[in-house]
C-alpha cells in the first residue's frame, strides 16, 4: 500500500524560473509568476512548492513526502496513510514521533513533526510493516493539543540575479519575518499534551 502522503515519480514539481520578486510592506518576498490564491497558506501568506497531483503516475517515492497532500493531511488532521479521517479519542489525537535532531529535551512532549496524524488501522499497519519503526526509538501518541507551529522548506536569497539558494531546507515558525523568503514544502505541529500509549519496543 502507498500512503496517501508519499509522492509519485510522476509528480513533477514547478521550475524555478516560475519565481519573481514580490515588493510589500516587509521587502522582498518570494512569488510566482501566474500566482493563484491557492498558492499560499495560512494568514501569513507562506507560499506552497508547486507539483502535479498525478498519484498512482509513476513509481511511488516512500521516502518523499508530497507538499500539497502533506499539508492536506497535516492541516485536516487525515491519516498519512489512507487519506481518512485520524483517530481522536478523550486523550487527543493519534501520531507516531521519535527522536529528530531539532527535539527538546522534553520529547515526545513539544516534539515538532511534519508525519500527518494516523487512523487506528493504520497506526498498527505502519509498526507492522516498516522496518525502521519497530525500533525502540518509535512511540505510539495521543495528542491532546497538536498546535500549528510552522513550515520547513528551501530557503532563497535575492541576489542581482533574481532568487537564488544553496542552503538545505530551513524550519521555521508561523510569524518569523524570513518567511517570506522561503519556498514552504511541509506544515509542521507541535505537539503538546501527549500521552504515551504504545511503542518504544514495547509494541
Ligand atoms: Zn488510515
Amino acid at each position: 500500500m502507498v500512503p496517501y502522503v508519499a509522492s509519485w515519480s510522476g509528480e513533477l514539481a514547478g521550475f524555478e524560473d516560475e519565481l519573481v520578486v514580490q515588493l510589500g510592506r516587509g521587502g522582498p518576498r518570494l512569488g510566482y509568476r501566474n500566482e493563484r490564491p491557492e498558492d499560499r497558506i495560512g494568514s501569513g501568506g507562506v507560499l506552497w512548492g508547486r507539483i502535479a497531483q498525478a498519484p498512482g503516475v509513476g513509481r511511488p517515492q516512500f521516502d518523499c513526502l508530497h507538499p500539497v497532500r502533506q499539508y492536506i493531511a497535516m492541516y485536516a488532521m487525515k491519516c498519512q496513510v489512507c487519506g481518512g479521517p485520524a483517530s481522536k479519542n478523550k486523550d487527543g489525537w493519534l501520531f507516531l514521533d521519535w527522536r529528530k535532531p531539532h527535539d527538546p529535551p522534553t520529547w515526545p512532549e513539544r516534539s515538532l513533526t511534519a508525519m500527518p496524524p494516523l487512523c487506528e488501522a493504520h497506526v498498527r499497519l505502519s509498526m507492522e510493516e516498516c522496518p525502521h519503526l519497530s525500533s525502540t526509538e518509535v512511540l505510539v501518541l495521543r495528542v491532546r493539543t497538536p498546535r500549528l507551529w510552522g513550515i520547513s522548506g528551501t530557503p532563497y536569497t535575492l541576489t542581482a540575479d533574481g532568487w537564488r539558494t544553496h542552503e538545505r531546507d530551513a524550519l521555521l515558525p508561523f510569524g518569523d519575518p524570513d518567511l517570506g523568503k522561503v519556498l514552504a514544502s511541509r506544515l509542521y505541529r507541535e505537539l503538546r499534551n501527549v500521552t504515551v500509549v504504545g511503542g518504544g519496543g514495547a509494541g
